[in-house]
């Protein structure tokens, strides 16, 4: 058979690839030699497969793609609270390198636009580093979330750095409100290099992989940062990753996303995949022109929009019914699915409002794929609440997907492999 993915992806580049509008940054010498027409996209998985059409292996700069991983990286080794205390994190509806700050802290508005990153990269690594310390510290979180080691095009970052004279006056201006404590030109010349780490496509999807998988590299297995530092950062990428594009991003395409001036441009739909396409001809608000048409195109198709809303938990409960009879039927609660807070309530409701009449009570979770940490709480008390109310309970549970089952002050549970040994627990072996 002939792989679907990747014929649907070649497909897509082929409906994009005649729009030959925007321009490629020039502003960067080095990024306006760029060949416009190359064109990649990459789809990686969270198991660490990569689906690809294009020149998905032809390096380039990360440009501001590397905002919010240098932001991940910053709330890890500072913590949030000195990391907000700088930055904000409210959309700027501005350019990404408007000259801006709020007004009555002197904070830059967010991490994702010049002023906001440039602040950034001065919070990532440890306070007393070194700037070629801090530089080393980027580029190894940066690596540890592509999954390979990454280096830095010294020729794009001396042509930007030979013009860098936006952002050095966003630095002397961050400078002047103590929002930046070092050397402005020290802190926008690791910026600079910060921006000039080269990537391919594949490597950006898997970046964005990482994202997607709670901060875990899909590749090395590595938790590269926590996972309240994920959900923080793909927040503040889908309100102003897009610059002043982002809410017609938000609404058309719904993926928290960020764009590169050399033509990159990601998205992390948490739970699902990492995307990332390559495309040098850029918008008037910086964004890959024909990225943009393809993250459209990739929305829609495979129903990605963030807000599309899910199947309702409804069906958690797939039936409810008798085991055997008299004083040793089982009462069973047949779950199924992954069980958030709703599919919680549905068990919660079946089994507290109408208690069963029967002793011997099963919560079924054979056909249960997953159980989030509420939903797990929820229905450890519902077990002991049945407990309490003179119930047994088991819990048939092969797979474990709820571990160490713990119900609580006066709650009880027994745990078996099958229906069969809850329902005849002397006959078919004994419980774990
Ligand atoms: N290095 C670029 C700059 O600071 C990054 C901008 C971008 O990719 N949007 O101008």
């Amino acid at each position: 058979m002939r792989p679907i993915i990747p014929d649907y992806m070649t497909e897509a580049l082929e409906k994009v690839r005649p729009d030959t509008s925007g321009e490629r940054a020039g502003y960067i010498p080095e990024l306006a030699t760029a060949d416009p027409e190359r064109l990649g996209a990459a789809f990686a998985m969270l198991d660490g497969k990569v689906y690809g059409a294009g020149d998905i292996d032809t390096e380039f700069t990360i440009q501001s793609i590397s905002k919010p991983f240098a932001y991940a990286l910053a709330l890890t080794d500072r913590g949030f609270d000195s990391v907000l205390a700088k930055v904000g994190v409210e959309p700027s509806g501005e350019a990404f390198n408007e000259i801006s700050l709020e007004s009555t802290t002197g904070r830059p508005l967010n991490p994702m636009i010049n002023a906001g990153a440039i602040t950034v990269h001065s919070l990532a690594g440890a306070q007393d580093l070194d700037p070629a310390g801090r530089v080393e510290r980027v580029l190894h979180g940066l690596s540890a979330f592509a999954g390979r080691r990454l280096r830095i095009d010294e020729s794009v970052y001396a042509s930007e750095i030979e013009h860098a004279h936006r952002n050095l006056a966003i630095a002397h201006m961050l400078r002047s409100h103590d929002i930046l404590t070092g050397d402005a030109k020290t802190v926008v010349d690791g910026y600079t290099r910060q921006c000039s780490v080269l990537v391919t496509t594949r490597d950006l999807a898997m970046m964005a992989a990482t994202l997607a998988n709670r901060g875990v590299n899909p590749l090395s297995g590595e938790q590269v940062v926590p996972e309240t530092v994920v959900r923080q950062v793909l927040s503040v990428m889908f309100s102003c990753g897009m610059y002043d594009a982002a809410g017609d991003w938000a609404t058309q395409v719904g993926i928290p996303a960020k764009s590169g001036v050399a033509g990159g441009l990601i998205g992390a739909l948490p739970g699902q995949i990492g995307i990332a396409t390559f495309s040098p001809r850029l918008d008037p608000h910086g964004n890959s022109v024909r990225g943009v048409s393809l993250f459209e195109r990739f929305s829609s198709d495979m129903g990605l929009h963030v807000m599309e809303v899910p199947a309702a938990a409804l069906a958690v409960v797939r039936s409810n019914h008798v085991v055997g009879s008299g004083p040793n039927a089982l009462r069973v609660l047949e779950l199924q699915g992954g069980i958030g807070f709703a599919g919680a309530e549905r068990v919660v409701k079946e089994a507290v409002d109408n208690e069963p009449s029967e002793v011997r009570v099963a919560l079924d979770l054979t056909r249960v794929s997953s159980v989030d940490d509420v939903a797990r709480r929820m229905l450890l008390e519902v077990a002991r609440r049945l407990t309490l109310g003179g119930h047994d309970v088991f819990l048939v549970d092969p797979e474990s997907v709820v571990p160490d089952p713990e119900p609580g002050d006066g709650g009880r549970v027994t745990v078996v492999d099958t229906v069969d040994q809850a329902a005849n627990p002397t006959r078919s072996g004994s419980a774990r």
